[in-house]
């Protein structure tokens, strides 16, 4: 039957191994020690309407076929009336480096005659998302905190070149506050270039005007200049123009690509210069990973955090029976204080750690580095005695020499006479 709406079904939880590139084996190293040791999780949530490639693009991301779900349902049986939600999981290995990846995807979205309400079934997911992790929190044991929250969402904008639609800026209005929104232009092999970049200023402009807030990647003033270059590259791309295809075709020129195939060419997707698929991949699973979580969890979650315990205090005061408890608000207060001060200083031990890994790891190349050159340095002293000894060795059993032609030749060639 239809899936019951709003619920978070798991619908599948595979072991993949990937066949290509993705990335995030690469990831910066300061944060690559802890990951690498426990795994990475991410949570990236897509949404659309159906037939604007997500599923596709997901796969194509992670270069996996994670994405079996939906058999197309037969044209009598009926489709599920509201927003269902679906979210599934995979644990991805590259190079040895786990991730476990889950991905929400909203099946529904704006695919109705009424599509006024789309958004609340999202937000109501995010949200319990926030709430589950907020009660891991309150927590007496705190060690296994289970981080299912969304830490980016992939917004389809249809191929329309116009602008958007209200239908997608309501749903920005209500998410930007509470998600990471990374919007990308669905399947823009169907556009011309100019129309692609005419139709980003005009999705800018509205998001602006809007004043809703995308994902921007933070600059920080003492990153290096080839991170600043890549950071920069990809924010100029935003919304990205992507393509996805999970098929791969050969070039006219011979090479075997993932792509679209058209009359009159072809569509790489992991080619900049067809489109941005290769710089969304790289802000969410190299260079933004990290930061798109600390956002999550630093801004979005803590709004969303400190709103609810205030939501709670007003309640109390409007309360029929008036209990308002000074003392037990204060107490409250302060224990969730101390947590956070907890929670600050073992992230700072953590950080601490990493830094004095980092820096032994270093000292410990610079050692075997010293070390290979002295033996590089010895072997060649030891192979030039020896090449030394074995002409003198031919010099001295060799036919005897005019002491004129053993000067010239000695004087030309060094020691090495061939006849
Ligand atoms: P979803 O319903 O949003 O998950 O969309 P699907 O990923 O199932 O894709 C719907 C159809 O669009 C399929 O036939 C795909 O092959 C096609 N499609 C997916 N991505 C692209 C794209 O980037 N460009 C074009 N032209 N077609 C695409």
């Amino acid at each position: 039957g239809a899936p019951a709406a709003d619920a978070s079904t798991v619908a599948g939880l595979a072991r993949k191994k990937l066949m290509g590139y993705v990335g995030f084996a690469n990831l910066p190293n300061q944060v690559h020690r802890k990951s690498v040791r426990k795994g990475f999780s991410f949570t990236a949530m897509v949404v659309g309407e159906s037939g604007l490639g997500k599923s596709t693009l997901i796969n194509t991301l992670f270069n996996t076929t994670l994405y079996p779900r939906k058999q197309v349902a037969p044209p009598h049986q009926e489709r599920p009336k509201t927003v269902a939600i679906e979210s599934i999981s995979a644990d991805i290995d590259e190079n040895g480096v786990r991730l476990r990846l889950n991905v929400v995807d909203t099946p529904g979205f704006g695919d109705f005659v009424n599509n006024d309400e789309s958004w609340k079934p999202v937000v109501d997911n995010i949200e319990s998302r926030f709430d589950a992790y907020l009660e891991q929190e309150n927590r007496v044991n705190r060690t296994k905190m289970q981080d299912n929250r969304v830490h980016a969402c992939i917004y389809f904008v249809q191929p329309t070149g116009h602008s958007l639609r209200p239908i997608d800026i309501e749903f920005m209005r209500r998410l930007h506050q509470k998600v990471n929104l990374i919007p990308v232009i669905a399947k823009s092999d169907t556009l011309t270039d100019e129309e692609i970049v005419a139709f980003k200023q005009r999705i800018l402009n509205d998001i602006a005007y809007h004043n809703i807030e995308i994902f921007h990647a933070p600059i920080y003033e003492n990153e290096d200049e080839e991170t600043m270059l890549e950071i920069q590259e990809i924010s100029a791309k935003v919304p990205f123009a992507v393509v996805g295809s999970n098929t791969e075709i050969d070039t006219p020129d011979g090479r075997r690509v993932r792509g679209r195939a058209y009359p009159w060419g072809v569509i790489e997707v992991d080619n900049e210069e067809h489109c941005d698929f290769v710089k969304l991949r790289q802000m969410l699973i190299h260079t933004h990973m990290e930061e798109l979580k600390e956002h999550t969890n630093n801004v979005l979650y803590e709004k969303y955090r400190s709103e609810k315990l205030t939501a709670m205090g007003v309640t109390q005061d409007h309360s029929v029976f008036k209990e308002v408890n000074p003392a037990a608000k204060m107490a409250e207060e302060r224990s969730l204080h101390e947590a956070r001060l907890r929670k600050m200083e073992n992230e700072m031990k953590l950080v601490f750690q990493q830094k004095v890994a980092e820096k032994e790891a270093k000292l410990k190349q610079s050692e075997e580095e010293l070390y290979a050159r002295h033996r590089e340095m010895r072997d060649a002293l030891e192979k030039q005695r020896l090449e030394l000894e074995d002409k003198r060795r031919r010099l001295e059993s060799g036919r005897p020499l005019t002491p004129e032609k053993v000067s010239q030749a000695t004087k030309k060639k060094g020691f090495s006479l061939r006849n």
